[in-house]
């Protein structure tokens, strides 16, 4: 699979403003030389979820989403 996609959070990387250090992972997953949020899957979804809103996301589409974040490679068990 080509890498078009974040492998923390799922984001298209067509969708992410900022600048990726990594190329695996979108500039809000992967800052200062490592992962943000750790392995704790929840907090990270809560996390994601937040910022979304924060973006002007539909609640509802945020929840999906950061729900979402759990079939991501980063999180594969
Ligand atoms: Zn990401």
């Amino acid at each position: 699979m080509a890498n078009s996609m974040c492998e923390s959070c799922l984001m298209p990387f067509s969708k992410d403003p900022g600048v990726r250090e990594n190329e695996k992972y979108c500039s809000y997953c992967f800052k200062d030389g490592k992962l943000v949020g750790g392995d704790d899957l929840k907090a990270f979804q809560k996390c994601s979820y937040d910022a979304m809103v924060a973006k002007g996301t539909n609640p509802l589409l945020a929840k999906f989403f950061a729900w979402s974040v759990r079939f991501a490679p980063r999180w594969k068990k």
